[in-house]
C-alpha cells in the first residue's frame, strides 16, 4: 500500500438556522430532531502525518494514533473524535498497528459552543485517511462511518445548506443559500449537548416541525419569509443554564442586526447581516461591550484539503 506522508485539511463548523427537537428520546437514546444547517467559514485545521511500519518501531502507543493541539481543553484520547474516527478507519481496513497516525489539530473553533467543532475534526480525519491510505472511499460509505462517529459528522462531510433529520444523518442537500455575514459571540462558557438535549426532556416545550415551510422558501430563494421563520427548539433550554444567550441576542438586535439565533445545544449565537458594514457594526459593538466576537460567513464547503 502506497502511503501519502503527510495532509492537512481545514475543517468548517456550522450553525444550525433551524432546528426542531422531538422530545421523546428514540430506543438508541438519540433525539429525533429536523434541522437546517449552514457551513461557515470559521475553521479548524488539522495536520496528518502517516509513517509506514518501518518507521513504527519506537510506538508508545498501541493504537498508533497521537494528536496534539493549542487547545488544551480537548482531550488527546480515546475521548477525541479525531481519535474515533482514526481508528474506525484503521479497524475497518485492517491497518491496526501498521502505522504511526500523527494528527495536530489547531483549533479556532470553540468548543461546546454549539459549532460542531469536534464533529468537523472527525470528519475531516475519514476524509484524510481515505486520501492518505488511498482507499477510494466514496461519498455514501464516508457518510455511513461518519455516522459511527457521531450526529454531526455526515453533516460535516457533506457541508453547505443542508436539511438534516432523524438522528441528524439523514441528509438532503440544499441550494446553497448566498453569501452572507456571520458575526458569532459566546460568553464563553462551555454547554454539552447531552446535558442540553437531557433537559430538553425534562422542561422543553417540543413544537410542531416547520422544516418543509422553510426548504420550499430556500428552494424558491424567499430568504426574507426563510429568515423569519429561524427558530431553535433547544433555546429556551439552554437560557435557564446560560441567560447571557438572551442578552447577546438583544445586543445584536439593538446593534442593527434582526435576524439573530443560537446555534445547536448553545451557548454560541450568531447574527446574520448581508453586508460588511452592517456585519462590522455588530462585531464592533459586541467588542466594544467587552463581549467574545467572531466575524465569519457562509460557505458551501466544510473539507478543504490545503
Ligand atoms: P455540536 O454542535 O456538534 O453539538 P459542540 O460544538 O457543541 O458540538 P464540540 O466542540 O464538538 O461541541 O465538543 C463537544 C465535546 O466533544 C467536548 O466535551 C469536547 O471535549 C469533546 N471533543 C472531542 N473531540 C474534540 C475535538 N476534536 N474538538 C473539540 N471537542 C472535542
Amino acid at each position: 500500500m502506497k502511503v501519502q506522508k503527510e495532509l492537512k485539511v481545514r475543517a468548517s463548523g456550522k450553525i444550525n438556522l433551524y432546528l426542531n427537537v422531538s422530545k421523546n428520546p428514540r430506543s438508541d437514546g438519540y433525539h429525533e430532531i429536523k434541522s437546517i444547517m449552514q457551513s461557515i467559514g470559521l475553521s479548524d485545521e488539522l495536520t496528518f502525518k502517516v509513517a509506514d511500519n518501518e518507521n513504527t518501531q519506537n510506538l508508545t502507543n498501541p493504537n498508533g494514533i497521537y494528536i496534539t493541539s493549542n487547545d488544551i481543553s480537548i482531550p488527546l484520547d480515546e475521548r477525541n473524535l479525531v481519535h474515533k474516527a482514526a481508528a474506525i478507519i484503521l479497524d475497518e481496513f485492517r491497518l491496526r498497528g501498521k502505522y504511526k497516525i500523527e494528527i495536530n489539530i489547531k483549533k479556532h473553533i470553540p468548543v461546546c459552543a454549539g459549532l460542531a467543532g469536534g464533529s468537523t475534526n472527525a470528519a475531516a480525519t475519514l476524509v484524510a485517511l481515505n486520501e492518505i491510505f488511498g482507499l477510494n472511499l466514496k461519498y455514501p460509505r464516508l457518510l455511513k462511518l461518519a455516522a459511527l462517529v457521531g450526529s454531526d459528522v455526515p453533516f460535516c462531510i457533506k457541508g453547505g445548506t443542508v436539511l438534516a433529520e432523524g438522528r441528524g444523518d439523514k441528509l438532503s442537500q440544499l441550494p446553497d443559500l448566498p453569501f452572507y455575514w456571520v458575526v458569532l459571540t459566546t460568553d464563553g462558557r462551555k454547554l454539552h449537548t447531552k446535558d442540553i438535549y437531557e433537559m430538553f426532556d425534562l422542561v422543553g416545550v417540543p413544537v410542531k416541525p416547520r422544516h418543509r415551510e422553510l426548504v420550499k422558501d430556500i428552494k424558491e430563494k424567499q430568504y426574507d419569509r426563510f429568515f423569519e421563520k429561524l427558530e431553535n427548539d433547544l433555546e429556551k433550554v439552554a437560557i435557564i443554564e446560560d441567560g447571557k444567550v438572551d442578552s447577546l441576542k438583544e445586543k445584536i438586535r439593538n446593534l442593527g442586526a434582526d435576524i439573530t439565533q443560537m446555534t445547536g445545544s448553545g451557548p454560541t449565537v450568531f447574527a446574520f447581516c448581508s453586508d460588511l458594514t452592517a456585519a462590522r457594526k455588530v462585531y464592533n459593538g459586541l467588542k466594544s461591550q467587552s463581549e467574545k466576537a467572531i466575524l465569519t460567513h457562509t460557505t458551501p464547503y466544510s473539507l478543504v484539503i490545503i
